[in-house]
């Protein structure tokens, strides 16, 4: 039962109170962007109101007001993901960013032959990055593959170690599925071969409540967008001495301590892995997003949204003719968000209607105003695995409710009366 008051909640995402043609909008999307509660939005045109001006640089009054505000927001995103100290949290622009600044920056630490184990499950933001850095150094990509129901499978994980790999890159939770890795263990057997570990929380971040130090991975990355706060702004937190190894992507001011045009010296973290002017007010927002996040109770919004997922799910067998992914409810232990033995999925559902392409199916369900994810989801070689084409991906929120899913059920239900 929702103990709290969900629609007041909900009342503070003006893009969610719009109706498009006869129907109100059902979004069914936050996997993709989250919508943004008006917290956030007035965070951001304060800033711009009264605060505008550039950190860390000059002696004003504004200056200093917005390198404050700036800086409490390292301190606040240190405080959620529970990092040891706040000089471990870069700001990006997100996820992708903060991949491939861990993937450049490894660049001197990997030699020829070197393996990188990859999550067959990862989107190509934690892909790409890796293939690039195997291009310059010769190293050698190995997929960690799936078992037949879409989880990661530990046995072969197992054998892959004993390769001993430099480097082991997992998601947290996977953008298509909703599928979720028991990443505490899996990074624990990673760190007993001598392996580096990055951990993609894009999609757990926004759902789960995540400890870095419990996790123990080195690195650990996402973006503000998918967790009520605004684009163009993410996260790397690294463990000290692992980001203080990075060679820095970007260079340029604010990274440096002095320069000459016979030498530069970098300056130290965070400093040193943010070059240029950041994205102050989006990290302002991304501080307001967070504080939004913990003035809820947030153990009662998962199980809201665990209740509302498996709603979904079930809703979308008794409809029929419909194909389900990645479903997860096998006994399993060892990962703290499993309290209760169970594996489930976190935020989303893939599903195609039977003999039917996603995409005509995400056309005439938008023609109802439900939005939902039609494609390969950024992760062609978790399709390829499922052996796929692509798939609908319908994906929740702290503000869908009952009715959104109940639109979207009555919208695919016609749909399939059309098509079928
Ligand atoms: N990883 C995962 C698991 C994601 O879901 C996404 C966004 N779909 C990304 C990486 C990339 O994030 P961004 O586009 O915000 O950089």
């Amino acid at each position: 039962a929702v103990l709290f008051d969900h629609q007041a909640l909900r009342d503070q995402f003006p893009a969610l109170k719009q109706t498009i043609g006869d129907h109100p909008l059902c979004y069914l999307d936050t996997a993709a962007t989250s919508q943004k509660p008006q917290a956030v939005i007035d965070a951001m045109t304060e800033y711009y109101q009264l605060n505008n001006a550039n950190v860390h640089r000059a002696a004003h009054q504004l200056s200093a007001r917005a390198t404050q505000q700036y800086e409490a927001v390292r301190q606040q995103v240190a405080e959620f993901i529970h990092a040891q100290r706040q000089d471990e949290i870069i700001f990006t622009h997100g996820t992708t960013e903060s991949i491939n600044m861990v993937a450049y920056g490894l660049t001197s630490q990997i030699k020829p032959n070197d393996v990188i184990l990859v999550d067959t499950a990862a989107h190509h933001a934690n892909i790409v990055p890796w293939q690039e850095l195997a291009k310059r150094t010769g190293a050698v990509i190995k997929p960690i593959p799936l078992t037949t129901d879409a989880q990661l499978d530990i046995t072969a994980f197992d054998q892959l170690l004993a390769l001993k790999p430099k480097v082991v890159t997992l998601c947290h939770v996977s953008n298509a599925l909703g599928t979720l890795n028991p990443v505490n263990e899996l990074v624990a057997k990673a760190k007993a071969v001598g392996a580096l570990t990055l951990v993609d929380g894009a999609q757990a971040i926004a759902h789960l409540s995540v400890d870095v130090q419990l996790i123990d991975c080195d690195f650990y990355v996402f973006s503000g967008h998918k967790m009520y706060g605004p684009t163009g702004v993410g996260v790397l937190y690294g463990r000290y001495t692992e980001l203080d190894k990075l060679t820095p992507m970007l260079t340029g001011g604010e990274m440096i301590k002095t320069v000459s045009f016979e030498q530069t010296e970098f300056g130290a973290l965070p400093n040193r892995l943010e070059a240029g002017t950041p994205a102050i007010a989006e990290v302002i927002g991304l501080g307001a997003a967070i504080h939004f996040l913990q003035q809820l109770p947030r153990e009662q919004i998962l199980a809201h949204e665990q209740q509302l997922l498996r709603y979904l799910q079930q809703q979308l067998q008794q409809l029929g003719a419909i194909e389900l992914y990645g479903i997860t409810n096998d006994k399993h232990s060892g990962d703290k968000h499993c309290a209760d033995g169970q594996r489930h999925n976190i935020g989303a559902v893939a599903f195609n209607l039977q003999g039917e392409h996603h995409q005509d199916v995400g056309i005439l369900l938008d023609q109802q105003a439900v939005a939902v994810r039609c494609g390969h989801h950024c992760a062609m070689p978790l399709m390829t695995s499922l052996n796929l084409g692509g798939c609908c991906r319908a994906s929740i929120g702290i503000y869908t409710n009952k009715q959104d899913v109940d639109q979207f059920i009555h919208a695919l239900n016609t749909v399939k009366e059309l098509l079928l």
